[in-house]
């Protein structure tokens, strides 16, 4: 006989080996080795067997001997589930890892807009669901261990010598503990749990060896062999085949369900997948392990009824027959694998749940507690942490309350369907959601809320027995004496069975509701991205690579790169980053420290979001998020705004180019305008220097020159130096005009005197008959300008028109009239006038007339057109007016006008 005290410490023994198990993973992922064990599809498909608890180890064989072959049901919805792995399973992994979701409650709220009620609904939910099965792995503890004691207090003598509540207190605190150890030591969501999921890998090896061997000891060491037993069974009324058509339909259904929405499956399923790659592997695999597990169930329960004395506890078997048969070891081994199937669902479920608890109702209240106060990141961490440590003792504390208030009674299997029913009620809204756009928020919630209601109803209350948490008067008469308010014949629909009528009232109505209420309701801005994403997360998504992806990750980082980086600096990264890992050519391989050092080099060009993006597309198979794209329209718009300024700068630059062409044009322009004027000057220069020394030559040699030739020569060469000079000065004159270096010398004189002076001058030595008019209008103006300037003007032109006007009485008449916009003083000759095609040039420097008499050098109007400019007027070319005409423009600023003159002028 196996002492408790023995049974107690080899419990411990194993507990302490857990923990150095949990232990040497943390430490061996901190360190980032034994990666390919740590992540390996082996431990994946391990870990989901924490699906089989104590109920499976213990409550199979009782359900065996209960209701035959019906327990295969159990198996059978999650074999299905992970065999027909790619239409959900893949989503949800593929969802899990894209939103960085941390538990069911985290995905249906983030999937419904981000809401928080609806988080905070899943888990409360989720935590009542689950209650009772914590209660169930805690009495299965209480019940293996109360067998290895009840012997003991016979032969003791003593009575109560094992108080089970005790004994489930010291499990529920042990348990407790391991929990806050491993669960809470990261917080960071994206680190996954590796200690406690190798620990969960081992526990699933033990309780697997564990009920193998009890099955080999029974049929071959009990039974007699494979033949033999397979006559007991047939003998059995277990072996019956007697398929109740819709109790194992809704029984399957049922676990297929509670198989996606459990808390603790959702946690090894979903969120502390590496790579979905392993659902292939687990989808044989795991049902392979279930096949295994359940193989020798009904063997064990049948020679368990035949051998056990009548009244013991077929929930048991698998412990009372080996010790039975005083097989210690074997009982022992049993017992371990019972305990490993308690604890690994205990730990990991309250693991999902306390994250649940923490992130969606804790902290969010002590946020809103301490407004501000988030901004200090050290503060929050140890405030999670603490959260998370307080929510794992309120959910083991919970549990073990249920098992103390349901009384540590009644079949492991019943307590295991009521958990099944409560989760399973997530189905609709998850399913939904993944699957369905149109689902909404109100939708969601309303469904859960109906089937949660009618749970709890139908299942949940009526599980603690008659007059405990209903009245008698309510299971007979229904709530508020509505018949159809019963709990076991809701609608007045009577004679189902308890569990099909719990799982088809809640699921359908839950169903029913929820898309009725989504198809009345419309999703917010927030709910249609999420919906988006989660609908199409395998179209994005792409083929997937893990961080430690082959050759051909590296070769797609490479062409993205160079993309962004440009050809060669990519290829030098590249090539730096394959010289420091050791590897000849230009493609490292990706470790996740290259990635991260190819992100960091991205994000230099294209931004963090956009980077992170880019690079997790490619290797981590991982989709983009709402707020990655929202970061990346962000960067996009930043890079919108440096482009168009870009854009702008090079607008401006290729004006300046354009300036700087018309600038380089006119420069060359002017430059042959300066060679043409140059030449120009030459040529006028050299006219009358070559007659002043021809001329002065002959006066020099010539000795027979008579006086009068002497005298002739003497005058020639004298009016040619006058001609001469006044080049010159003409062409200085222009060039101080042109170069604008003029300095106006303002004064102020009646119009007609400035006019009278002109004509004077002009006229004074004149040998010409001209006769000039001034036409006595505009009479009262004054002039306010540069007077001896414009004086220049119109001598200029009064000479003109001595030179040029060939008619038998040259005559020039000048009009001047006031108009508003300024004075003007129009110099009409009756002479031949200019060529029409002459008149726009003949105020070009040098222009004169081909066959114009004079010794002009054609500088006169040129001179005039600058001058009028400085003055602020301008001076034109009249046509059709008999001969030349010429007006001159004064702008009224020009004017010094009496009052009187001003109306005139308006007049
Ligand atoms: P210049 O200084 O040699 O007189 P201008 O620039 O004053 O030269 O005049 C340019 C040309 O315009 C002259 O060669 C002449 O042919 C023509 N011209 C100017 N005034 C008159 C006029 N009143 N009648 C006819 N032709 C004129």
């Amino acid at each position: 006989m196996v002492a408790l005290n023995q049974l107690v410490l080899v419990c411990l023994a194993y507990v302490v080996f857990l923990f150095g198990v949990a232990f040497l993973a943390e430490r061996a992922a901190v360190r980032g080795k034994g990666a390919a064990l740590l992540r390996s599809p082996l431990v994946y498909t391990l870990s989901l067997s924490i699906y089989c608890t104590a109920w499976t180890f213990y409550g199979a064989v009782g359900y065996a001997a209960r209701s035959g072959l019906e327990y295969l049901t159990i198996y059978l919805g999650p074999s299905l589930v992970t065999i027909g792995w790619w239409w959900v399973l893949r989503r949800l992994v593929r969802i899990g890892r894209s939103q960085r979701v941390t538990s069911i409650a985290d995905l249906i709220s983030s999937r419904y807009g981000k809401s928080n009620v609806l988080a905070i609904a899943v888990t409360l939910m989720a935590v009542i669901g689950v209650t009772p099965y914590i209660a169930l792995q805690l009495q299965s503890v209480v019940l293996s261990l109360s067998i290895f004691a009840a012997p003991e207090a016979e032969a003791s003598g003593a009575s109560g010598g094992f108080n089970a509540a005790q004994a489930a207190f010291w499990v529920a605190a042990g348990l407790a503990v391991f929990t806050v150890l491993f669960g809470t030591r990261n917080l960071n969501v994206n680190d996954r749990h590796h200690g406690v999921v190798i620990a969960v890998a081992v526990e699933a090896v033990v309780k697997l060896i564990a009920l193998l061997a009890v099955g080999i000891f029974v049929v071959w060491g009990l039974a007699g062999g494979v033949g033999p037993m397979l006559d007991r069974i047939d003998a059995s009324p277990i072996g019956a085949w007697e398929v109740q058509g819709s109790r194992w339909a809704a029984l399957t259904m049922l676990s297929a369900a509670a198989f996606l929405c459990l808390p603790r499956m959702f946690q090894v399923m979903v969120v502390e997948n590496d790579d979905d790659r392993h659902l292939q592997i687990a989808s044989w695999a795991f049902p392979a392990y279930l096949m295994l597990i359940s193989l020798f169930v009904v063997p064990i329960a049948v020679v368990g009824l035949d051998l056990m004395p009548a009244g013991s506890n077929p929930d048991l078997f698998v412990l009372s027959l080996p010790l039975s048969q005083n097989q210690n070891g074997l009982a022992m081994l049993s017992f371990l694998g019972g305990f490993s199937s308690a604890t690994s669902m205990v730990i990991v479920a309250t693991l999902a749940l306390s994250t649940m608890v923490s992130n969606h109702i804790v902290m969010p209240v002590w946020l809103a507690m301490r407004q501000g106060g988030a901004t200090q990141s050290g503060d929050v961490r140890k405030v999670v942490i603490r959260a998370r440590r307080v929510s794992i003792l309120i959910i083991i504390s919970l549990g073990f309350f249920y098992y103390r208030a349901s009384g540590g009674s009644g079949a492991l299997a019943a307590i295991g369907t009521i958990s099944f029913g409560g989760v399973a009620q997530f189905l609709p809204a998850l399913l939904g959601g993944i699957f369905w756009r149109g689902a909404t928020r109100l939708g969601a919630l309303c469904g859960l809320a109906t089937g949660f209601a009618l749970w709890v109803f139908t299942m949940l209350l009526p599980s603690f027995g008659v007059d405990v948490a209903l009245s008698r008067e309510v299971f007979e008469q229904g709530l508020f004496g509505l018949a159809w308010l019963r709990p076991n014949a809701l609608f007045g629909i009577e004679g189902l069975d308890p569990t099909v009528h719990d799982v088809v009232w809640s699921l359908s109505l839950n169903a029913l509701i929820f898309f009725a209420v989504s198809l009345f309701t419309f999703p917010d801005p927030i709910e249609r991205l999420q919906g988006a994403q989660f609908v199409n997360v395998l179209d994005h998504a792409g083929a997937t690579r893990g961080w430690t992806a082959s050759v051909a990750g590296s070769e797609d980082l490479m062409i993205m790169a160079q993309r962004i980086l440009g050809a060669t600096e990519a290829q030098a990264f590249f090539r730096a980053e394959a010289r420091a890992q050791g590897i000849t050519g230009n493609l490292p391989e990706p470790t996740p420290a290259f990635v991260q050092a190819l992100e960091r080099e991205l994000a230099a060009s294209v931004g963090a979001a956009t980077a992170h993006a880019m690079v997790s597309q490619i290797v981590g198979g991982t989709s983009v998020s709402v707020q990655d794209l929202l970061a990346v329209a962000d960067e996009s718009a930043q890079m919108l705004e440096y482009s168009s300024q870009l854009e702008l700068k090079s607008r401006e630059l290729s004006e300046t180019a354009a300036q700087l062409r018309a600038a380089n044009e006119k420069l060359t322009q002017l430059s042959h305008q300066k060679d043409a004027f140059l030449s120009q000057i030459s040529h006028e220069l050299r006219t009358p220097m070559t007659s002043i020394r021809s001329f002065s030559e002959i006066l020099r040699d010539g000795g027979s020159l008579g006086e009068g030739e002497k005298s002739r020569y003497a005058s020639i060469i004298h009016s040619e130096t006058i001609r001469l000079t006044r080049l010159l000065d003409d062409l200085l004159d222009l060039s101080v005009l042109e170069n604008g270096q003029v300095t106006l010398h303002l004064g102020r004189e009646p119009l007609h005197d400035v006019l009278d002076r002109a004509v004077t001058t002009a006229l004074t030595g004149a040998s010409s008959t001209l006769d000039v008019e001034v036409v006595s209008t505009a009479s009262g103006v004054v002039l306010h300008t540069d007077l001896d300037r414009l004086v220049q003007v119109f001598i200029n032109l009064i000479s003109n028109a001595q030179k040029y006007c060939r008619s038998e009485q040259p005559k020039l008449t000048i009009t001047p009239e006031l108009k508003s916009a300024g004075l003007n003083i129009d110099f009409v000759d009756n002479g031949e006038g200019v060529a029409p095609d002459e008149q726009a040039v003949i105020f070009e420097k040098f222009y004169r007339v081909s066959g114009s008499q004079g010794d002009g050098a054609g500088l006169g109007l040129a001179i005039c057109q600058e001058i009028m400019a400085r003055l602020g007027g301008r001076i034109i070319y009249l046509r059709d007016r008999g001969g030349a005409a010429f007006r001159v423009h004064l702008p009224l600023s020009a004017l010094a006008t009496p009052a009187g003159t001003e109306v005139a002028a308006a007049s």
